[in-house]
Formats: structure tokens, sequence, C-alpha cells
């Protein structure tokens, strides 16, 4: 039977290749809705080639624009904007399955709304959850919805574990996620002060948005996996590990009570993790190259350098911490992140703002959305201080 699928965020990194995935599988999937923050062009050409019934944009002049260019070109497709928006398309009765794919907290809203709606909901966006934590996985419970992950580390250890959850407990040991360490791995760390924004966004493996591509050369990006598994998987924080693999072929690994090791390979693509969890229990072609083994010269591993990447532990600390203080991480991080992309603080002080926020604001147990989104709201003016006083 034919899928109809909301892709939030489609005109990124994730949400392009979902579509190419969809693109292969037209009598599977069918796109119901998109959404975009401001890219009016890119929504267009979607809108011209996957004919959804929705086009969301962020903003009323972002929806203008792109419904005078639907107009003129002739396509059916009613554009909204807005949050609200965003939550109808997420949730309506007509949906199956939901990708979210959009960056940073701005998604915690919409993937609820899926949550609560019983929708498959393909989770790309690790800051939901990072900020949701338990609200979220309740919502997900409570909705009867099926959560999938899309991070690539998080679908292999969904594949690499035992499909019924209630033997996870006594057969796991700890999970290991494995790291890229971006593009800084062999830099020496009392330079990283001096790097711009564009050689932290080169990635050595993939294409990927700027928010995520400067926390994988902070490895913010993983210390946000370890909080992201630890709500997917239902871990003490202890039981998750992390272990750097330049070359990204194991996506990341399951260790059961015995000393056996299960992993899962596959060349670096995000349509592999995309394509699972769309057809998951089933296996559809994804577009991906094989991985061809006798390319391959090494697999290597190696420690995290803590002087290297002092955010990492940043992650356990905050599990360890008052409950919402993952949330408050996550937004001190955004707020980082897209200061050194403006030029504002140089590379080291996004660690430093972090810091500093996190002593800043103590959560008062944010226990739903409303709590968590005004937590949010809290630690980003906290945050913006902290990146003043370094400016
Ligand atoms: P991106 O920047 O390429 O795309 C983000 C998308 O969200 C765009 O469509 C943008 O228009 C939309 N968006 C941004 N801000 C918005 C807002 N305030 N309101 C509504 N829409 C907004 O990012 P990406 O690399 O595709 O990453 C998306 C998510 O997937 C992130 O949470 C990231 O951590 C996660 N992820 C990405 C990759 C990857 O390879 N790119 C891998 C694993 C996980
Ligand atoms: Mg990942």
């Amino acid at each position: 039977m034919t899928q109809h699928i909301t892709v939030l965020g489609s005109t990124g990194s994730i949400g392009t290749n979902t579509l190419d995935v969809i693109a292969r599988h037209p009598d599977r999937y069918q796109v119901f809705a998109l959404s975009a923050a401001t890219q009016v062009a890119l929504m267009l050409a979607q809108c011209a080639r996957f004919a959804p019934r929705y086009a969301v944009m962020a903003s009323a002049a972002h929806a203008r624009e792109l419904e005078q260019k639907i107009k003129d070109n002739g396509l059916q497709v009613q554009v909204l904007h807005g949050p609200d928006a965003l939550e109808t398309i997420a949730s309506h009765e007509q949906v199956d399955a939901v990708m979210g794919a959009i960056v940073g907290a701005a998604g915690l809203a919409p993937c609820l709304a899926a949550a609560r709606a019983g929708k498959r909901l393909l989770l790309a966006n690790k800051e939901a959850l990072v900020v949701g934590g338990a609200v979220f996985m309740r919502a997900v419970r409570e909705g009867g919805a099926t959560l999938l992950p899309i991070d690539s580390e998080h679908s292999a250890i969904f594949q690499s574990l035992p499909e019924d959850p209630a033997t996870w407990p006594r057969r796991v040991q700890h999970v290991l996620l494995t790291a890229s360490g971006g593009p800084f791995r062999t830099r020496d760390p009392a330079t990283l002060c001096d790097v711009t924004p564009s050689q932290a966004c080169a990635h050595p493996n993939f294409s990927m948005g700027r928010k995520i591509s400067i926390d994988s050369a902070t490895m913010m990006n993983k210390a946000l996996e370890v909080i992201e598994a630890r709500w997917l998987f239902d871990l003490a924080p202890e039981q998750i590990k992390v272990v750097i693999h330049p070359q990204q072929i194991i996506h990341s690994m399951v260790q059961f009570v015995d000393a056996s090791i299960i992993a899962q390979l596959g060349t670096p693509d995000m349509r592999v993790p995309i394509a699972c969890g769309l057809a998951w229990p089933e296996r559809v072609p994804s577009g991906a190259a094989p991985l061809d083994f006798t390319q391959l010269a090494a697999l290597t591993f190696e420690e995290a350098d803590a002087r290297r990447f002092p955010g990492l532990h940043l992650s356990w600390q905050a599990l360890a911490a008052a409950p919402g203080t993952t949330a408050v991480l996550n937004a001190a991080n955004e707020v980082a992140v897209a200061a050194f992309l403006d030029g504002r603080i140089r590379f080291d002080q996004i660690h430093a703002v972090n810091l500093a926020t996190l002593e800043g604001v103590l959560p008062s147990n944010p226990d739903c959305v409303d709590a968590l989104l005004a937590l949010d709201a809290q630690t980003r003016a906290a945050a913006e201080q902290a990146v003043r006083r370094f400016q």
C-alpha cells in the first residue's frame, strides 16, 4: 500500500536525500507535504517534482513568494506558513509517516505532533529528542507512534539490537557510537582558535547542513548523539561509549553481555538509514553504492582526545545533572554555533559559551512541552549574553 509522507525540512541535506529515496519508489511512497524555512526556489522545484498537497514555509513573506510562483507555474499545492502549519502537516490524518529533518529545537513541536498522532516518525532531528527527552518519549508511547532513528549511528544500533526491546536490558552490555572525528581530528588543538567556518564545515566524508557540520568539528554532534541514544534505547548514560573511526564504515555497534559485538556497516551515505527507516521492517534499494571490501585500506579506531574535543563529555554530565539540563546544553550550543558561523565568536569559544550557559541556567524539572520551550528560550537569552561577553 502507498505510504503518504510528510517531509519536515525537505530542502536540507536529509530532506533532499529523503526525496531522492522516495523518488526511487513511486509505487510505495507518495509525498503528502513538504516544509522549508526560506528556500523558495528549491521548494518550488520540489513541488513541481513531487506534487504534494501542502508546502509549508517558515514565514508569511516566504509563503507569499512561493504561492505566487506555484500559481505562475500552474501547480496545485496549498501553501501554508508558521509553526501551527508544521504541526498540521505532521499530524494530518492522511499522513502515514513523517520525516523529521528540521535542524534544531525548531523541530520539536512538529515531531511531537507526529508522535502524539501515532505516526511512523523517522527522526533525523536529534535536537528535538535532546530537548524533549522523557517528555518526547512519553508522547511517542501515549500516541502509539513508531519512532525510527535516521541518524546513521542510531540506525546502526537499531539494526544491531534484537527485535524485542523487552530483551535489551538483560542482553545488552553497552553500545559503541562511532565518530568520524571531523575535519580537525589531527590538527594541533592549540590552533583551533584560528579555524574559519568554511574550514569547520568541510567534513571529510559527508556533505551536511552547516549546523551539524560545526557540531561534527567540535564533536558536540557526538555529545548530542549520546543523549539521543540514551532516550531512543533507554540506556544508562554509562552504557553509551564513543570511539573515533575516521573511515565511517562501521556506523555503530552493540556489545552484548557475552562480549559478542554486532555492528552495522556500509558506505557513508545517509540514504541507507533513510531507506531503512522508510521501509522498516522491509528493505528497499536506497541508491547508495554497496561497500567494496577489497577497496578498503583499513578500518582504524582511536580514543577521542578530551583536549581537542572538550564538549563531548558535556553529554554524560548533562545526563547526570537535573532533568532539563540536556535542553540547556542544546540551546546553548545552537546559539554558540550560530554565533561562530556569523563570525561573532571563535571556534574554541563555542565550548566556552556552552560551559558558561550550563553554569548560569538551572532547569527546574520541565515536564511538558511548554516548560521545555520556555527553558529553551531562557537558555538562548543567557547564551546570547555569554556570546556578547566573549565578543
Ligand atoms: P540542513 O540545514 O541541511 O536542513 C535543515 C532543514 O530544516 C531545511 O529544509 C531548512 O529549511 C529547515 N529549517 C531550518 N530551520 C527551520 C526553522 N526554524 N523552521 C522550519 N524549518 C527550518 O540540515 P541537515 O543536515 O539536513 O540536518 C537536519 C537534521 O538532521 C539535524 O537535526 C541534523 O542533526 C540531523 N542529521 C543530519 C545528518 C546529515 O547527514 N545531514 C545526519 C544525521 C542527522
Ligand atoms: Mg550521526
